[in-house]
């Protein structure tokens, strides 16, 4: 992957950052090139992105393109446990083409090597976030055993209670 991916991957869980790599790799030999657009954000940002899209009531507003629906503490991204990824159509370390079209060969082929290192993709949710891949085997979204943790010894305090295994696999996560 490119460096800017790297940058962004390498505040993630070190198994997530495995399977990305693992996944890029797969796809490179392919001729599809991933780059990660986003990896670790505070509370802070995921509030930016959540109030982005909805009033300040917390209803959506529907005149804004949708981000998320999670606030501070609710996505996985806050635990460096979840990524957004889309393969750039000109290729490793050139200028970036984001491909967002999850029809494209490019993107399948992304999401195929993404859910065989048993990432769970978003494109499977009830409300469909294609670029977004996350470990399997945590919550689909964060509980507040891992904001308590979070709160008292940061991200380091919920890694430590990841229980997941390099080898784990559950495909097939749907949003709660
Ligand atoms: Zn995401």
């Amino acid at each position: 992957m490119d460096k800017v991916s790297e940058d962004r991957l390498k505040d993630c869980h070190p198994v997530l950052q495995q399977k990305v790599r693992a996944a890029a790799a797969a796809c490179a030999k392919e001729d599809v090139y991933l780059r990660v657009n986003s990896g670790l954000r505070t509370y802070a940002e995921q509030d930016a992105l959540f109030f982005a899209c909805h009033h300040p009531d917390g209803t959506l507003d529907k005149t804004k393109p949708w981000k998320t629906n999670a606030r501070g503490g609710f996505s996985n991204h806050n635990f460096g446990m979840a990524v957004d990824v889309c393969p750039s159509l000109h290729g490793c370390d050139s200028p970036f083409a984001p491909c967002w079209d999850d029809n494209h060969k490019a993107f399948k082929t992304m999401v195929r090597e993404m859910k065989a290192q048993g990432l769970a993709w978003g494109g499977e949710w009830t409300k469909p976030d294609n670029d977004h891949f996350q470990l399997a085997d945590v919550e689909v979204t964060p509980t507040a055993e891992n904001r308590t943790l979070y709160a008292k010894g940061g991200i380091q305090a919920v890694w430590a209670s990841y229980q997941g295994d390099m080898q784990t696999s559950r495909p097939g996560v749907v949003e709660a």
